[in-house]
């Protein structure tokens, strides 16, 4: 008992150091695999909005049409995609889009298709 006790006050401070910085170093691994998710998880959002395609496949009756996402409420000026968020001033420029998905249906199809992997990853489906 004698022995452990000198052995303590000799190694005590060692041990003390030992078990802070074995504190430390969790609450630093801890912190940046939070982190990591956070960042993670923004990249993925990002994709997630860049990918959008801001359009639909919609059948009405035997016809396939491209439908928009983007809603403007009454009296404004800018339109918003219902999927994404993404705020756009240009009609012009929805309306091309539009176009380029009805002619390119198989685009859309891919682009939801990856879309739909991202959105799995952030655990949305
Ligand atoms: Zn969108």
């Amino acid at each position: 008992m004698a022995a452990f006790a000198a052995w303590l006050s000799e190694n005590g401070l060692v041990i003390i150091g030992m078990l802070i910085a074995a504190v430390a170093v969790r609450g630093v691994i801890k912190f940046d695999v939070n982190q990591w998710q956070n960042d993670r998880r923004k990249r993925l959002e990002e994709n997630l909005r860049m990918l959008c395609p801001h359009h639909y496949i919609m059948k009405e009756g035997d016809v396939f049409k491209i439908a928009t996402e983007f809603v403007s409420p009454f009296g404004a000026l800018a339109w918003q995609c219902q999927r994404c968020g993404h705020i756009s001033h240009d009609e012009l420029r929805i309306d091309q889009d539009r176009i380029y998905w009805a002619e390119n249906p198989n685009a859309l199809l891919e682009r939801q298709e990856k879309m739909k992997k991202v959105a799995k990853k952030l655990g949305r489906l």
